[in-house]
C-alpha cells in the first residue's frame, strides 16, 4: 500500500505544534512513528502511530498491518527491557483523530492505576527536558 495523503489537521501526519502538545518524537520504525507521551504518570508511556493516515487496522493491507504490529511488539519489548514494568497495557482509541495509533502504557505493580484501566491523559506528571531525554535514550537503546 502506498502512503495515504497527509492530513494537515492530523497531529500524527503534520507533527509540529499539534504533536508537541502531547508528545516528543523518538524515531521512525519501518511501519510507524514512535512518540514519548509527555504525560508520564506511567514511566515510559509511548505512542506508536502508523505511517498511514487510516482509522482502523482493517484499513491496512495484511502486509502493512503485520509490519505495524511488529513495530508495536518491538516497542513493547523495548519498554519491558528498559523499565521492567509488570505489564504493558495497549490502547487504540482515536474516535475523533482517525489516525491509527496505539498507546503503550507500562504498569508497575502497586503503582498508579495498576490493576485498572489507564486514563487517556491524567495530566498529573510532566517532566523536565533532561528527564524526557533520559527516557528517550533508554527506549532507543532497547529498540
Ligand atoms: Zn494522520
Amino acid at each position: 500500500m502506498k502512503p495515504t495523503p497527509t492530513d494537515p489537521n492530523c497531529a500524527y501526519c503534520a507533527e509540529g505544534a499539534p504533536l508537541d502538545a502531547f508528545g516528543i518524537k523518538i524515531c521512525e520504525l519501518p511501519a510507524s512513528k514512535l512518540y514519548l507521551f509527555k504525560e508520564q504518570s506511567h514511566r515510559g508511556r509511548v505512542i506508536v502511530a502508523s505511517k498511514f493516515h487510516v482509522s482502523e487496522m482493517v484499513d491496512l493491507s495484511d502486509e502493512d498491518r503485520r509490519a505495524f504490529l511488529d513495530d508495536v511488539a518491538r516497542v513493547a519489548r523495548a519498554l519491558h527491557a528498559a523499565f521492567r514494568p509488570k505489564k504493558v497495557n495497549y490502547g487504540a482509541y482515536g474516535d475523533t483523530g482517525c489516525h491509527l495509533h496505539f498507546h503503550l502504557v507500562p504498569k508497575y505493580e502497586g503503582g498508579f492505576e495498576y490493576g485498572g484501566v489507564f486514563e487517556m491523559n491524567p495530566k498529573r506528571t510532566f517532566l523536565e527536558p533532561a528527564e524526557y531525554d533520559g527516557l528517550i535514550a533508554a527506549i532507543k537503546a532497547a529498540l
